[in-house]
């Protein structure tokens, strides 16, 4: 679950980006993912393992349309409980 609401965030914070860049063309971003604790569904904050390929498909589908649209994502998990943006390329 948490491999497809984070990958709405990631791609709002991609997008995010990418405007204060002034990028009309995202290709490449790379991305951290650890642990992250979220609440959902009526549950509180908790953590759950994150499956990179649920994450890499649930990019796609919300990228879809959007300047990010084909854009390869290089996805690193990481220790610790957060996820970062560490780059992001386009024109
Ligand atoms: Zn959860």
């Amino acid at each position: 679950m948490h491999d497809f609401l984070l990958a709405k965030e990631i791609v709002d914070e991609v997008l995010a980006v990418a405007k204060e860049k002034r990028l009309s063309k995202v290709e490449k971003v790379s991305v951290e993912i650890g642990l992250v604790a979220m609440a959902h569904d009526g549950h509180g904050e908790h953590v759950e393992d994150i499956s990179v390929e649920n994450l890499r498909f649930g990019i796609s589908a919300v990228a879809k349309n959007t300047i990010l649209d084909g854009a390869v994502f290089d996805i690193v998990k990481v220790a610790g409980e957060h996820w970062r943006l560490t780059a992001i390329d386009g024109e």
